[in-house]
């Protein structure tokens, strides 16, 4: 973070101090848990649903926080700034730390690949930086209403550029963090059905989604991909501002006559599922070659590649950064084990669009291929409809078995099966059993494994890896 006074954060954020004078100490973070306080921090005190910051506030100062940001009285004199709203105070203060570094700004939304593509710009724009400043990009899953403003606190002056990652689990939550990123360039990766549950149904989804636009400035960017069912409302919500548009050989039929920035020709996936592609402007085509599996890859690459050259960076350091960089842990990240055994470990999260993005991988990919699915959380009513999708989606994708756990996978269970291979376990460690067996038996197998946050998919990973 940048070093500011007190006075400079309570400007910001119209607390009531108590002192006398103004308070002058200047702080040299900020900090919302008060078990990683540092000295010089300031502390601000957030209530959450099964915890109250307020109860830490002197926990704080005694670990050497300069003062406490609280939203009632707790009789700390000068150490204390009372705000109505903590949680809003703490989005004032990023906005103004923002404000006071100007980096070029990238925000990006969508359902899926949020984090990927962030990847992806942050290696571009570091390696076109070589060193002459630094890139701040979202930590983790620091996408939510606290989570953007911790990620943009910890710009300092030697950041020219932030990428940040903004997701949604409710309307309104991207207005209020775009609100206070004001990105240049502003990106909808994709719609699908995720988070269905807080929206009303997947247009609420993508109106939610939209929201990213709303701070965008008269020579700010959108950027959309043209193959999302979605295409037509963003055209009518984004007219009058700049549009960039994005898309592939395969999810549009002639890529460069249906008015794309960006597009990518001749597609070759290679035995591991890895895309080499052209990617295509007016003006240039340049081959490259992905080391992370997938079509949906693609239509990350093309998203990056669209926000880069919205903020001028040049091709090469494009290609060079989308060909260099590596899978994100639990994104698709393959292990071959000696033993033949092929695991893929898809189980950060899914929703439909990425289980049928992680679907079309595994039915490309040669040998004997099981789906390993757990629950898709958060899909609202329709959920048991949208896991009987996946199902059906995986039995005509030509996956050889799918193996599922959970409530709701039961129906994508009961969709998939037929004369296809189709099991149902209780728990992880049957299905995981189930599967080590498998592989004494039939040495060439690829699994991919997928499921919600909430389902624990990573725990099969952990005990097929220890255990092959
Ligand atoms: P979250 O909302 O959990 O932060 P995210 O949008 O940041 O997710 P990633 O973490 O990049 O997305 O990827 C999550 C899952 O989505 C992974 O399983 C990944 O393989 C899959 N995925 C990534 N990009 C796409 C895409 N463009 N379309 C469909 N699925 C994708
Ligand atoms: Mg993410």
């Amino acid at each position: 973070m940048i070093k500011v006074s007190l006075n400079w954060v309570n400007e910001h954020i119209q607390g009531h101090w108590q002192g006398a004078g103004e308070p002058t100490p200047e702080i040299t973070g900020v900090s919302i848990d008060s078990r990683t306080v540092s000295p010089g921090d300031l502390f601000i005190a957030i209530k959450g649903p099964s915890f109250d910051g307020h109860n830490y506030a002197q926990q704080a100062l005694d670990q050497g926080a300069v003062a406490v940001v609280v939203s009632r009285d707790m009789q700390l004199g000068d150490q204390q700034l009372v705000v109505p709203d903590t949680r809003y105070a703490l989005g004032q203060l990023a906005a103004a730390v923002k404000r006071e570094v100007a980096p070029v700004t990238i925000g990006i939304t969508g359902s899926s690949g949020k984090t990927t593509v962030k990847e992806m710009l942050a290696r571009i724009l570091t390696l076109h930086l070589q060193g002459r400043g630094e890139v701040l990009a979202t930590e983790g899953n620091f996408n939510n209403d606290i989570g953007v403003p911790l990620t943009l606190l910890r710009l300092t002056h030697a950041h020219q550029y932030a990428v940040v990652e903004l997701g949604a689990n409710h309307r309104g939550e991207i207005a209020y963090t775009t609100g206070l990123t004001k990105p240049d360039v502003a990106l909808i990766n994709n719609i699908a059905p995720a988070h269905v549950e807080g929206f009303g149904g997947i247009a609420g989804v993508a109106r939610a989604k939209m929201e990213i636009f709303r701070e965008l400035s008269s020579t700010g960017v959108a950027i959309t991909p043209a193959h999302s069912d979605f295409h037509d409302l963003f055209v009518r919500e984004l007219e009058g501002k700049q549009h960039w548009l994005f898309s592939y050989e395969g999810a549009v039929e002639k890529p460069a006559k249906q008015g794309l920035t960006v597009w990518a020709e001749h597609i070759e996936l290679d035995p591991q599922g890895c895309a080499a592609f052209d990617l295509c402007t007016a003006k240039s085509r340049d081959r490259v070659q992905l080391a992370m599996p997938g079509l949906h890859n693609v239509s990350n690459a093309l998203a990056a590649a669209s926000c880069c050259l919205a903020i001028e960076i040049p091709m090469t350091s494009i290609v060079q950064g989308l060909s260099e960089l590596q899978p994100v842990p639990g994104r698709m990240w393959v292990h071959r084990l000696e033993n033949g055994l092929t695991v893929i470990d898809d189980s950060y999260n899914a929703n439909v669009g990425s289980v049928r993005a992680a679907i079309d991988v595994l039915s490309t990919l040669p040998g004997h291929c099981i789906f390993v699915l757990g629950d898709m959380g958060e899909l609202g009513t329709d959920a048991r409809a949208y896991h009987e999708e996946v199902g059906v989606y995986a039995r005509e994708a030509g996956v050889n078995e799918l193996y599922t756990v959970g409530v709701l996978s039961q129906s994508a269970n009961d969709a998939f099966s037929g004369e296809h291979g189709a099991r149902h376990f209780d728990n992880k460690v049957s299905l995981t059993k189930a599967l080590l067996q498998l592989v004494q038996e039939r040495p060439a197998l690829t699994v991919l494994v997928k499921g919600s946050r909430s389902a624990h998919m990573e725990q099969v990973v952990a005990a097929l890896l220890a255990n092959s």
